[in-house]
């Protein structure tokens, strides 16, 4: 059965088949995929999923493969929402929870993004992988490259911690270094590739997203229907903001939940922050970052080809957006494990710091529903924070 219907613009609008290979617009913007929303809602029913298996798939007629065998699968997704009573009372909050997005396959929440695009290169017959990372997406894409039974090519800066290098080279991808950042890393990789190659880059091309979001459709079911208060996301690229807010639309068109929307909160480090630059300049795009440096790899992420999507949702939301420091955000690491037995990934403890300020400014009240994404676990960076903890 067919859901997907074609593949659209986020921007001009226009439309393209879902049987080709696509990346962006022929305007330069993201392309999202479209579903017949109609069909999705007479076979997929709310009460069906208690007895579907626990990972992204249980969502499939909302997703973009459209033939099950297709689907290459590590058990990602489903991903345990805990309401943090100590970690919430240290803050002054009594409805806090952590999304616990380490115990995806890869330890991070990119086994998402990346389950869903490479599945749909599997489906379109692609059998060569490649992109640029700072980190996780490296390994994400190298595992599920794997069980497809393709060739994966990763470009990094040579600065990426070591832990996400050996990952990637233990899953049988090729590596190349750069000296630069992520924008550098895509450069170089572009290089080196043709037209054989299916690169599965943030946004560039249509599917990642489509992983992402079941984070929003997960969070809607584990607070039964309807959506929390508030939503503090460490952003990079923006595929899970973009996602999770896609897929509030998708449900409330389904009926599943109503037009209440959570604030949408976005966190960056005080080293790279474009998109909490641009948000506070009134700006609808984001400039690229000169001189990104963080140790939280994943929002070293110095220009996105999503920013005006993410400044679009953070403002329809009513959210806000901020940066904080590495001493914050390594501290936020320590008060989260001290208090939940979780070690984040040091852009989780940026999102906590994140949390922090904004009770202490006022833009979050002790009785709000807040949900932190925890999008990594801390374990893959113990090289580079180790002696910071
Ligand atoms: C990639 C990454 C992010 C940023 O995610 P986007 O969806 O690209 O904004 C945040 N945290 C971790 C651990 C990551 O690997
Ligand atoms: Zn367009």
């Amino acid at each position: 059965m067919k859901f997907l219907t074609h593949i659209e613009c986020t921007k001009c609008e226009k439309k393209y088949s879902d049987e080709e290979v696509l990346y962006l617009c022929e305007c330069g913007a993201p392309l999202f995929a479209k579903y017949d929303m109609d069909k999705v809602k007479d076979h997929l029913k709310k009460e069906d999923l208690p007895g579907r298996t626990p990972d992204m798939w249980r969502y499939r007629e909302m997703m973009p493969v459209t033939n099950e065998k297709n689907i290459l699968n590590l058990g990602e997704g489903y991903t345990p929402l805990f309401h943090t009573k100590s970690l919430g009372r240290e803050i002054g909050l009594n409805n806090l929870y952590l999304k616990d997005e380490g115990l995806n396959p890869t330890a991070s929440f990119k086994a998402r993004g990346l389950g869903a695009a490479i599945s749909k290169a599997n489906e379109l017959g692609m059998k060569k992988i490649c992109l640029p990372t700072a980190g996780n997406a490296g390994g994400a894409a190298a595992a599920y490259g794997a069980l497809g039974g393709m060739e994966v090519i990763i470009s990094m800066p040579e600065t990426t911690p070591e832990t996400f290098k050996a990952e990637a080279k233990a899953l049988g991808a090729k590596l190349l270094f750069v000296d630069g950042s992520i924008v550098d890393a895509g450069k170089f990789l572009k290089t080196k590739i043709d037209d054989s190659w299916y690169d599965v880059s943030t946004l560039k091309e249509p599917y990642r997203v489509e992983g992402k979001k079941t984070m929003g459709i997960e969070l809607a079911e584990q607070f039964n229907w309807e959506l929390p208060d508030v939503i503090v996301y460490p952003t990079g690229g923006g595929t899970g903001l973009i996602g999770m807010w896609k897929a509030f639309a998708e449900m409330e068109s389904m009926g599943w939940i109503s037009s209440f929307r959570p604030r949408m909160v976005s966190v960056q480090a005080e080293g790279c922050a474009p998109i909490i630059k641009a948000f506070h300049d009134g700006k609808e795009a984001a400039p690229e970052w000169q001189d990104p440096s963080t140790v939280a790899a994943g929002l070293r992420v110095p220009k996105a080809v999503g920013d005006f999507l993410m400044l679009r949702a953070l403002r329809e939301s009513g959210g806000t957006a901020v940066s904080v420091s590495d001493d914050e955000l390594i501290k936020g690491v320590k008060t989260i494990g001290k208090h939940t037995g979780i070690f984040a990934a040091p852009e989780g403890g940026a999102a906590l710091a994140a949390v922090e300020r904004l009770k202490d400014s006022g833009d979050i009240s002790e009785n709000d529903r807040v949900v932190v994404f925890i999008t990594g676990s801390g374990l893959k960076y113990t090289d580079t924070i180790s002696n910071l903890l």
